[in-house]
């Protein structure tokens, strides 16, 4: 059995999806790894620290040449080309974004695995790519809010008196967020935050952080927060107004899965923000959780600066790679006997994470959304 790792391509991705530790692991287990050189120089993973792996000089020589192909970001349409028919392709295929992508996968007969389908159930938490990058990236959020805040995070007492600790908001306590709210803590801001889903109180309170309550909850289904409706938007709107009139810095990391991101801050809201107050909105990419964030921009709304990040676990590359990499391997590794790959169709979270098979898209969520 032979792994390829091509080199990322999409611009920014600096990720990588095996590291020099997790190869071990593949080789003993009696596979063999290939890597393109150069892959691992944008998580500072040189190539000397990959042993006993085979380079090859080009990502279509990895692509010719490996059964199982990782990557991070999904392949280009060209790239696809470059898989042989029946290869098993494992990443971040973001399955709801282009259904371009998911049909050539189908007619090249891959076998994608596209991990954000990966069922969450407690079994597969090793596995969990999204929690594992959604963690990195409310840490992020957290330090890109501290370093933007025109004041200290911490309380600080000086020779001349004292300076009062910075009053985060975070909304949306998932993953990201209670990592959010845990780092604003460790550096010593006064933390608030908010969930539609009632059992986030607990965690929130946990963390030394204060619950808003806005009265409105929306436990989905699988622990997931549901949509709201117009009536509950308004009373949660209503409600958080206060607490974002009040902080010096929002971070919000509300989503719902396959959706597009709840718009929970309106312009009006943003308008009634102290002057210098920072906004990260951590799901700009998916359409925001604040009226006019600029996924990948920094945007001075009046003097409220409102960034929203773009691929935010990829800038710190050393350890999200290190974390996808362990994440890959628990997916894959019980599927590797003897130096051989033997898939469990019967094996539900197997089954659960295939976007594409034998020439079809196997998910059957994907297919409703796609057609
Ligand atoms: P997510 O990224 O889908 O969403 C982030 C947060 O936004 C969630 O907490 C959600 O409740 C919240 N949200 C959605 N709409 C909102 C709104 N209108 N206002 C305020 N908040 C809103 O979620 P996630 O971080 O990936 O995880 C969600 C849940 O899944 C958590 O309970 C987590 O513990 C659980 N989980 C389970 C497993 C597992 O068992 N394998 C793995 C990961 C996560």
């Amino acid at each position: 059995l032979l792994i390829g790792v091509p080199a990322e391509t999409v611009p920014g991705e600096r990720r990588l999806s095996v590291v020099p530790d997790v190869v071990k692991k593949y080789l003993d287990l009696g596979a063999q790894v290939m890597v393109e050189s150069g892959a691992g120089q944008p998580a500072h993973y040189r190539d000397e620290t990959f042993i006993d792996v085979r380079f090859a000089a080009s990502a279509d020589e990895v692509c010719a040449a490996a059964d199982v192909v990782f990557c991070v970001q999904p392949p280009s349409p060209e790239r696809i080309s470059t898989l042989r028919e029946g290869t098993v392709l494992i990443g971040l295929l973001q399955p709801w974004s282009d259904a371009g992508r998911v049909k050539l996968l189908a007619e090249k007969r891959i076998t994608a695995f596209a991990m954000e389908l990966l069922p969450r159930i407690s079994r597969a938490q090793s596995m969990d790519v999204l929690s594992s990058q959604a963690a990195v990236a409310g840490y992020e959020c957290a330090l890109i809010a501290a370093d933007h805040s025109p004041k200290f995070f911490p309380m600080l007492t000086y020779a001349a008196g004292t300076i009062r600790p910075a009053k985060v908001l975070v909304i949306g306590a998932g993953v990201a967020g209670l990592q959010a709210i845990a780092t604003a803590r460790r550096i010593g801001a006064m933390v608030e935050a908010y969930d539609v889903r009632p059992e986030t109180r607990e965690q929130i309170e946990s963390l030394g952080a204060k619950f808003v309550d806005t009265g409105v909850a929306a436990a989905g289904t699988g622990g997931y927060a549901r949509e709201l409706t117009d009536e509950e938007k308004a009373k949660q709107a209503e409600r958080l107004a206060k607490a974002v009139a009040q902080c010096d810095a929002l971070i919000t990391t509300a989503a719902i899965p396959g959706k597009r991101a709840p718009r929970i801050i309106t312009a009006a809201m943003v308008a009634r923000m102290k002057a210098g107050a920072v906004v990260v909105d951590m799901a700009a990419e998916s359409g925001g959780n604040v009226e006019g964030t600029v996924a990948g921009e920094k945007t001075w709304i009046n003097d409220v600066l409102v960034i929203g990040p773009a691929n935010i676990a990829s800038r710190m590359p050393v350890h999200a790679s290190e974390m996808y990499a362990k994440n890959l391997f628990n997916f894959i590794s019980p599927f590797i006997k003897e130096g051989a790959l033997a898939l469990d169709w019967e094996d539900e979270v197997l089954a659960g994470t295939c976007l594409t098979h034998a020439g079809e898209i196997r998910h059957a969520g994907v297919k409703q959304v796609l057609g």
